[in-house]
């Protein structure tokens, strides 16, 4: 864990103000070790669970799940470019005979209803057939769970949309937006699609029950521009944006559309820009994360109780096939294998005890992590990824959350760092490429604001 001495400008007066963060216990203070923050105070909150310590030597189990993820199959009609399921090895597709069985098992290991059961791809729209029997007879069994797919939107039609919105169902579009070029064929190109698209977008969004899924990537690098595109599509300005973080480097594909050393700081300064002028703020990585970093300043929250970002090391989350065999996470399949040679396949729902996650790493397990003044934010990147493919999403984390963590401190105190030091690669700290550095002793003027407009 580690202290970091952070330089910051208040934008008002061109001030320089040395002050520390920890990223331990998420203090941020001046140098006289007085906080910055109005924290709750400490009788108010309650002292959070310490997260589960997962990897291949301490495997974590799984319980009943809260979150139940049902992989349908791997199968899409789209291949897009940084997918992070486009080299999995695939299972035999599960069909509409195994259905029953499924249904059958539920009983053996689901003690008490899910809160939330996700239907998931490839494009889970291509299961129709098995998707349909499968999610009529979970409403009927779990009428209280909340219900999410993440389609392309391509196979949408008129009947399809009106059984999701009778279902209950949450529907997120994976869309970039002005960046779908790079992504792959797009659904808004084709009248049908894009007519039924926007069908279930009339239909689900004033339940709040649709979102466009944008990811960023080094052709895709504006939420500005995201939300533009979709505020314009939909004629709503309050159109809910999900995801909208940086891609993470899932092979070759993914690692051609991830930050290039000399583009980190150009990033960072465009994806403050945005966030700072309120042209990201429909977009949920924005928004959530924000809020998320703020709060872990208000309550002092410990990195002890920080899970994974995803959440796929918490007991309660399962990824499970039709077939029973539990997963790493849904965007794998029981024949492949993690980077650290363990199988995604985990365990059996026949046999939950014996279920042991082996393919995952804690962030407190890798040694970059514990010393990043990002944790907080970031949450140690995807949990199975190693090597030159976690080394690639780590550097597009840290961007990522950078202009996150610049933001929340911002809007606290007023205060916009600019240079962090403390034990880390030396290429990490000055966060705008504004300095190189500047002091942080309080008599040193720098004068990097206004933040230079990047075009949008
Ligand atoms: S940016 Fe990298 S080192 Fe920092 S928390 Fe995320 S994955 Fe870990
Ligand atoms: S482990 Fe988590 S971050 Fe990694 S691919 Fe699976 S869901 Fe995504």
């Amino acid at each position: 864990m580690a202290k970091f001495l952070i330089t910051t400008v208040d934008p008002r007066t061109d001030e320089v103000v040395p002050l520390h963060y920890d990223n331990s216990d998420s203090s941020l203070t001046d140098l006289h070790g007085q906080s910055l923050v109005r924290t709750v105070d400490a009788s108010l909150r309650s002292t959070p669970a310490s997260a589960p310590v997962t990897s291949k030597d301490t495997p974590l189990g799984k319980t009943s799940p809260r979150v139940l993820k049902i992989s349908l199959g791997l199968s899409c009609n789209y291949a897009c470019e940084y997918c992070s399921q486009r080299f999995v090895a695939r299972n035999v597709d599960t069909n509409p005979e195994d259905v029953d069985g499924f249904l059958a098992s539920l009983k053996d290991w689901v003690m008490s209803p899910p809160e939330a059961i996700e239907f998931w791809g490839g494009e889970p729209l291509v299961y129709i057939k098995t998707l349909r029997p499968l999610a009529q007879a979970l409403r009927e069994k779990y009428p209280e769970a909340r219900f999410s797919v993440i389609t392309n939107g391509s196979l949408l039609s008129p009947s399809t949309n009106q059984w999701l919105d009778d279902l209950g169902f949450t529907v997120s579009v994976s869309h970039d937006g002005p960046g779908q070029h790079v992504r792959g064929p797009d659904p808004l190109a084709e009248p049908d699609s894009r007519a039924a698209i926007l069908d279930l977008y009339r239909r689900l969004a004033p339940k709040e029950r649709f979102s466009f899924n944008a990811m960023l990537n080094r052709e895709n690098q504006s939420r500005a521009a995201i939300q533009s595109f979709f505020v314009e599509l939909t004629g709503d300005s309050d159109v809910h944006i999900g995801e909208g973080g940086f891609v993470d480097a899932y092979d070759s594909g993914g690692i051609s559309q991830s930050l290039r050393p000399e583009e980190f700081h150009s990033f960072r300064r465009q994806a403050f820009h945005d966030i700072r002028n309120g042209k990201a703020d429909r977009i949920a990585s924005v928004r959530d994360r924000v809020t998320s970093f703020v709060n872990s300043l208000r309550f002092k929250r410990p990195a002890s109780s920080l899970g994974q970002k995803c959440g796929m090391d918490r007991h309660d989350s399962i990824a499970v096939d039709l077939k029973g065999n539990v997963l790493t996470c849904q965007n794998v399949s029981a024949t492949a294998l993690a980077p650290n040679g363990e199988s995604h396949r985990i365990g059996h729902t026949s046999q939950l005890d014996q279920v042991a996650l082996r393919t995952a790493t804690h962030w407190s397990h890798r040694s970059e992590c514990p010393n990043c003044p990002m944790l907080q934010i970031c949450k140690g990147a995807c949990m199975f990824l190693e090597g030159p493919l976690w080394e690639v999403s780590c550097n597009n984390a840290y961007s990522d959350a950078l202009p996150i963590f610049a933001a929340g401190i911002e809007f606290l105190t007023g205060l916009v760092p600019v240079y962090i030091e403390g034990d880390l690669p030396d290429a990490r700290k000055d966060v705008f490429g504004f300095v190189h550095p500047t002091p942080a002793d309080g008599s040193h003027k720098a004068k990097p604001f206004p933040i230079p407009v990047v075009a949008a």
